[in-house]
């Protein structure tokens, strides 16, 4: 069992949501991303600052070769170690707590020229020979280190050049510092102002995408929400709106103006069908009703046959002129072919001419050769309108259809000396169910959809169809086209 009724459509939301929303996508991207910075960040953070002591605590062993090797001399070939202050406390006592720096002058055979008096008190171990040279100089110094004294020493040995050549080596000696503690610590606090970074930084991220979409979600709801009975509800785009939500706003209310005037044409073209069609039943039914209501003569029968003849006739015009106006309304492909557009003209006036000598009117006919691309079924049901009006809305006078080339275009032009129109219904004319105020009071039968079936198949064949009239004097219709070359094989007609 189905239900038939018009309930609200299901919503789009829950198909579309199998894809992953813009904001988690965005977080997705935005996540890793900032996760990837922001621990970068804390590395090069972490790594300054190891850095920076590392270097400090290789720049005090540095200064204190510097300064010892200021004080040493050559004399005949062998060095000597000036007045350095060797009995300063850092270079006799071997106390943590006097910062104690440990030194030794090596002459070229490793022989130690001079030592630092609490050198003795740390070990007998205390190397006697120098270590292996130090690199004078590193991005990120690395501390060379060894055991002495229960102690663990770093140290920097550096040589002794004069001349070109090595002639001994310095070597400077100091306890460890102790602020690898102090790095972990640091390491933990950045690690933990990382974290609250990232935290901090995507709830933002989260935020602004929610603000962002929340104008997207009020349109989405009420595009949703909307239904063919509040066509005429819009979208309020407030002055603080964006650019972008303002541009989607005014295109779905763009949307929905379209969309409201199709409905309204519909709507009207829906009612007016019915109506054109209802009034002629209701007439038909009458005269059936009448005819039925007492057994009648032959005549009268047959009279009513004729009228009936006549009104099913208009209603199968009608009828007809719906469903081609319905079709090309559909926008489907004309299937074309080379018209003669005289040839066709002739064929179609033949039908008009007995009304027309029925009302005393003068019906002539000129064509020269014009061939055009059109589907012959529809050209010659607009030739038969425009010369049925003409000879319809026309009580003396003549009628005068003419089809010449102009600037490679074909002109079908259908003039008459009838009552004309009024210049307030011109633009009208070729709407769907318009008849004149004028054309209705007149004796004359039609639904208003004779002339719309003109316009549409002239736009389906890419033409356009122009009017021009005087009341009182005449109209003139124009029919124009593209015109096509004359086949090689066919006719030429006109
Ligand atoms: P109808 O069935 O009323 O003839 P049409 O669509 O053919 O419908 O024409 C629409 C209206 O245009 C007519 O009702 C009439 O008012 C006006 N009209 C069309 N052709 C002519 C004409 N040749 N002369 C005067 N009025 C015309």
């Amino acid at each position: 069992m189905i239900e038939l009724t018009n309930d609200a459509d299901p919503s789009i939301g829950d198909s579309a949501s199998t894809r992953p929303s813009f904001r988690r996508r965005l977080l997705s991207v935005v996540g890793p991303a900032l996760a990837i910075g922001l621990l970068l960040l804390g590395v090069l953070a972490w790594g300054a600052v190891y850095v920076a002591l590392q270097r400090s605590a290789v720049e005090v062993l540095r200064a204190e070769a510097n300064e010892i090797e200021a004080d040493i001399v050559q004399v005949g070939g062998t060095l000597q170690v000036g007045g350095h202050a060797w009995s300063e406390v850092h270079h006799r006592l071997a106390d943590p707590r006097v910062d104690p720096v440990f030194v030794q002058v090596f002459d070229r055979n490793n022989r130690v020229l001079r030592a630092s008096t609490n050198i003795d008190s740390l070990s007998a171990l205390y190397p006697e020979q120098p270590l292996a040279p130090t690199t004078p100089y590193d991005w990120i110094p690395t501390l060379r280190t060894f055991e002495a004294g229960g102690q663990s020493l770093y140290y920097l040995v550096r040589p002794i050049v004069q001349e070109g050549t090595t002639q001994g080596y310095v070597q400077v000696a100091r306890p460890l510092p102790t602020y690898e503690a102090a790095l972990a610590q640091y390491g933990i606090v950045l690690a933990v102002v990382v974290a609250l970074l990232f935290g901090g930084l995507m709830a933002v991220v989260a935020w602004a995408a929610t603000r962002v979409l929340r104008p997207l979600r009020r349109i989405t709801a009420f595009a949703e929400s909307t239904t063919s009975a509040d066509l005429d509800e819009r979208i309020a785009v407030p002055d603080a709106a964006d650019h972008e939500t303002a541009l989607l706003a005014r295109t779905v209310n763009g949307l929905l103006d379209r969309l409201e005037e199709s409905f309204e044409a519909l709507r009207t073209f829906t009612s007016n069908a019915a109506h054109e069609l209802q009034t002629p039943l209701t007439v038909l039914q009458g005269h059936v009703e009448i005819a039925l209501r007492r057994s009648r003569s032959t005549e009268s029968y047959e009279s009513t046959l004729q009228l009936l003849d006549r009104k099913l006739g208009n209603m199968v015009r009608t009828v007809r002129a719906l469903l081609t106006l319905t079709r090309l309304d559909q926008g489907e492909e004309l299937s074309t072919e080379p018209v003669a557009l005289g040839a066709l003209v002739r064929d179609e006036i033949e039908s008009a001419q007995s009304r027309a000598a029925e009302k005393n009117l003068e019906l002539c006919i000129e064509t020269e050769k014009v061939w055009v691309d059109g589907q012959p079924d529809l050209l010659r049901e607009a030739v038969q309108n425009l010369v049925d009006n003409a000879v319809k809305y026309t009580e003396e006078g003549r009628v005068r259809v003419t089809v010449t080339e102009e600037d490679g275009r074909g002109v079908l032009r259908c003039q008459d000396t009838g009552m004309g129109i009024e210049a307030e219904d011109l633009p009208h004319v070729g709407g769907r169910f318009f008849r004149s105020a004028e054309a209705s009071t007149a004796e004359s039968e039609g639904s208003g959809l004779g002339l719309a079936l003109v316009r549409r198949i002239v736009e389906a064949h890419g033409g356009t169809l122009r009017v021009a009239s005087t009341p009182g004097e005449g109209s003139q219709f124009d029919i124009v086209l593209a015109a096509a070359p004359a086949p090689t094989t066919a006719e030429a007609g006109g």
